[in-house]
């Protein structure tokens, strides 16, 4: 990267987020499902998994449901929610691992001691 430095102050910083949204559902005229409702910070890498897990429960949900569709997207949220919040503790929390946790002794001599 012989550029680095010039690149790094000419180009626009990123912004990396979570979005924790309630509900995801507005009566039966919408649902958020993949980023919009759950968008995490991508330490963990399961963004996108995630948001492929909300398609397969929606269609699950969808081939046996019987009632509206307000219901449906409620309860699609309710058992969505809890994995995405879940998920987004998760990222947040290796982060912290990936900033901190790498440069303690403690860590180095473990990774050290498994490759060897
Ligand atoms: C740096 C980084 C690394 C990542 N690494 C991983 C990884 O390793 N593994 C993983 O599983 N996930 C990863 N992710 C997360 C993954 O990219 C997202 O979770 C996934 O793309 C979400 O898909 P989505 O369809 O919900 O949203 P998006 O991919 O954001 O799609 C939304 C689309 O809507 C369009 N749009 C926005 N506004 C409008 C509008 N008004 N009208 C019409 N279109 C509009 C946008 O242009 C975009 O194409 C990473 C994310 C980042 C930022």
């Amino acid at each position: 990267m012989p550029m680095v430095g010039t690149e790094f102050f000419r180009n626009p910083l990123g912004l990396l987020g979570t979005v924790r949204c309630q509900p995801w559902h507005f009566e039966d005229k919408f649902v958020l499902i993949g980023d919009a409702a759950h968008a995490i910070v991508p330490f963990y890498g399961q963004g996108m998994n995630a948001s492929f897990e909300d398609c397969l429960v929606l269609d699950n949900i969808l081939d046996n449901w019987e009632g509206n569709m307000a219901e449906l997207f409620a309860e699609f949220e309710k058992q969505r929610k809890p994995n995405a919040d879940a998920i987004a503790n998760l990222a947040i929390e290796n982060f912290y691992e990936m900033r901190d946790g790498v440069a303690e002794p403690a860590f180095c001599a473990k990774t050290i001691g498994a490759n060897h």
